[in-house]
């Protein structure tokens, strides 16, 4: 088959297969005006010109960690100089403050600290839903889930029973990078398997937790593993309709071990812009009708490229995050907040209607034009960097 085949498949409204996806992302360079066209008309009409954003927190509690996963940057060992831990006290403190500014979500997520409590995520959950009931509460990976579980001895279903009594809202779809145990191997042993990944998955599907879905890119993984990856989340949410939207997330080099010190042959500096391009328009492409909301990472990409990627499929434009440490740690240099006003400003750079959402996707308040008065966000000194 050919690119353009494949194409005129996808705007018929034909389901594409991993292996037409692959002739997509192996298609010349001259097909990429086409494959943007083909996902913006995709995008429009599951989507409309509404690009939607949170107002949000980020909240990385602690860098310690137990794994060493290739690419984070982040993580150290409990007796670093530079590891931390924040208190329950100071998490609540950060969430309060989120919420006088006018946040709607936290999100939570941080590395395994060693000897864990088995209860602490839910301890942790149970306590800043009680001080701040209004926010909702968008944590703990798939990964930070098979920990507790297993810190506590009990199973992964009865534990995420327990973080949902506790007021957790919805999680991260993070830990999957790329769900091939192979390609998982080469960049962090030890990680999460695939299997355990999906069984965190539907079982939070199950039981009315939604998550958002992602794919680490530009590394390791080939072409098919990108296309594998994408059909396994379109058959997951077939089976479940748990997932949000779906976050293609760029592997950030530059202080990723893996990549500073030499350890794999062959890595990649992460994906070109034109990778990222084509990877959204596919994303939009193989996930049409399952996943609709399709989500452009500012800190990652930039927000220059993450607009673009608007034009290429993509339908939001992710959150403010307030304290992004992650990817900061692993060289983004994209800051730590993006205002309400500056990301309602790039959404209008490619005539779009800018429009907050929750967390699930619940239209807050769509902006034919800009408010009269300031977000509280947009006047707010980013003092915290943990
Ligand atoms: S990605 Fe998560 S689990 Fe892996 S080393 Fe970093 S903090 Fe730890």
């Amino acid at each position: 088959m050919t690119p353009l085949a494949v194409l005129d498949k996808a705007t018929g409204g034909g389901e594409l297969s991993a292996a037409e996806a692959v002739i997509l992302f192996e298609s010349p360079a001259d097909c990429t005006p086409d494959l943007m066209r083909a996902a913006d008309e995709a995008r429009r009409l599951r989507c409309g010109d509404r690009v939607t954003y949170v107002v949000n927190r980020n909240i990385n509690f602690t860098n310690v960690c137990v794994k060493r996963c290739g690419f984070c940057a982040f993580s150290r060992g409990h007796n670093a100089e530079a590891s931390y831990f924040l208190s329950p006290d100071e998490v609540i403190r950060r969430t309060r403050e989120a919420c006088d500014l006018g946040a709607t979500e936290v999100c939570l997520q941080a590395g395994l600290p060693p000897r864990m409590k088995g209860s602490y995520y839910i301890d942790l959950c149970r306590e800043v839903k009680r001080a701040v009931p209004e926010v909702h509460m968008h944590a703990f990976s798939p990964e930070e889930v098979l920990y507790g579980a297993s810190c506590s001895g009990w199973t992964v279903e009865r534990y995420l029973d327990a973080l949902r009594d506790a007021g957790l809202g919805s999680m991260p779809g993070t830990s999957a990078e790329i769900l091939d145990d192979r390609v998982r191997d080469v960049i962090s042993p030890g990680r999460i398997t695939t299997a355990d990944w999906l069984r965190v998955i539907s079982g939070a599907h199950e039981r009315g937790i939604r998550t958002s879905s992602t794919m680490m890119f530009g590394h390791v993984e080939s072409h098919a593993h990108r296309a594998a990856h994408l059909a396994l989340l379109r058959e997951t949410q077939k089976q479940t309709g748990g997932f949000t939207e779906f976050v293609p997330l760029s592997f950030i080099h530059t202080e990723a071990p893996m990549y500073r010190k030499g350890l794999i042959p062959g890595i990649q500096p992460g994906p070109s812009s034109d990778d990222v391009i084509r990877t959204y328009a596919i994303a939009r492409l193989m996930l049409r009708g399952w996943i609709d909301n399709i989500q452009a990472s500012w800190v990652k990409q930039g927000p220059a490229l993450a607009a673009r990627c608007l034009q290429a499929g993509a339908n939001d434009f992710g959150g403010t995050l307030i304290n992004e440490s992650i990817s900061t740690a692993a060289g983004a240099t994209n800051g730590q907040l993006m205002r309400p006003s500056e990301i309602r400003a790039w959404i209008r750079s490619i005539d779009r209607i800018p429009a907050e959402r929750s967390t699930v996707y619940r239209l807050i308040r769509e902006f034919a034009g800009e408010p009269d008065e300031p977000h509280p966000l947009d006047t707010f000194q980013v003092t915290a960097c943990a």
